[in-house]
């Protein structure tokens, strides 16, 4: 069944056109649709007696359905998205401090290819991309969520399961149809696209018309280290991926954040602070370190551990000492395994 999350106000005109109703319905189905959270009700909106019929016929549907919740002591909610077309993700959705704001983090894909090996969301493997409307159809989902205690999601960013740069198509788009003005109408600003360091999807990305922010997640200044947690640091070495960032940030005015998920022995030494502060050298990025959130062993087998608190500030004030804009992430929704690094398929 065809979900509106799909459409555009071009290709729903074109939709309309096709059935000989007016295209000019387009706009006001869609707003609707967006204000409304993914709720649709044709008797709502003034178009067209036919067409109402015609809608009401059940021609649209969802790609989604909510199959759990669960809700953190800290208000974080985690929903199991699941997917008509198959499998399932997990999208969640973050009060914010500010009141009546909240931020919400989708997946792109079911599973994960790159094996990062702090990372629940890989343990399977990938299983497909998601589609554009699959992706959508998460946030309206916690935007419903955010509604119900009074808040509007103000960030989004695609952290959740997947690597958006290889679905990066349909990310695009889907991007696209959350911040116009006349759908979602987040705006490109205030959404974040993160990679674990695909050069040529952060080429791709920089060539968009709207292009959102960029996270790269950087996890280790040094190539050694990279590799023995991010299978990809075999292909791209450090200096390449910062070089594709720094381009990406020149390029585009957008903010790069580069997320360093900190583990104790592994990444977390006054020479690791040492060698990443000289990496960003002359690069405005914003540093945050993700103390990391237990996932189990990895896929090497190794059982990571979490820095205690004191090594996260010592190593953010190393950072700062030598110039760099670095900030330690607030643990959130990590009782209900809804934290970074923790989101998987809950129903495999
Ligand atoms: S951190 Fe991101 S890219 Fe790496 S395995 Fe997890 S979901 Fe995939």
């Amino acid at each position: 069944m065809l979900s509106l999350a799909a459409f555009d106000r071009a290709s729903l005109g074109a939709w309309l056109a096709e059935r000989g109703e007016s295209p000019s319905h387009a706009g006001r189905m869609l707003r609707a649709y967006y204000n409304g959270c993914g709720r649709f009700d044709p008797d709502a909106i003034g178009i067209a007696k036919t067409l109402r019929a015609r809608l009401h016929d059940g021609c649209f549907g969802s790609a989604t359905f909510e199959r759990d919740r669960v809700i953190s002591s800290d208000g974080t909610t985690k929903l199991l998205v699941g997917l008509h077309r198959g499998g399932a993700v997990e999208t969640v959705m973050m009060p914010s401090y500010r009141a009546g704001e909240a931020w919400c983090c989708v997946s792109s894909q079911v599973g994960c290819a790159m094996g990062c090996d702090f990372c629940a969301s890989t343990r399977n493997g990938l299983e497909r991309n998601l589609e554009v409307d699959e992706i959508v159809e998460q946030y309206l989902r916690v935007g419903a969520v955010a509604a119900e205690h009074g808040r509007k999601i103000r960030r989004l960013v695609f952290m959740g399961i997947g690597e958006p740069l290889h679905n990066v198509d349909n990310v695009l788009t889907a991007v696209d149809h959350i911040a116009d003005q006349g759908l979602g109408n987040l705006g490109w600003s205030r959404i974040t696209v993160s990679t674990v360091g695909i050069v040529q999807g952060i080429e791709r990305l920089a060539t968009a018309r709207h292009p959102p922010c960029l996270a790269l997640s950087l996890h280790a200044p040094d190539d050694a280290t990279r590799r023995t947690i991010v299978p990809t640091a075999k292909r791209y070495d450090v200096a390449t991926i910062l070089a594709a960032a720094r381009a990406y940030q020149e390029t585009t005015g957008r903010i790069v954040t580069l997320e360093y998920c900190l583990l104790s022995g592994v990444n977390d030494s006054d020479g690791q602070a040492d060698l990443l502060a000289s990496r960003l050298e002359g690069f405005r990025a914003h540093v945050n370190i993700i103390p990391y959130n237990a996932t189990g062993a990895g896929l090497s087998g190794v059982v990571y551990i979490r820095p205690s608190a004191r090594s996260v500030q010592r190593f953010l004030e190393r950072l700062r000492a030598r110039g760099v804009n670095a900030h330690a992430r607030d643990t959130r929704g990590d009782d209900v395994a809804a934290a970074c690094g923790q989101l998987r398929d809950a129903s495999a």
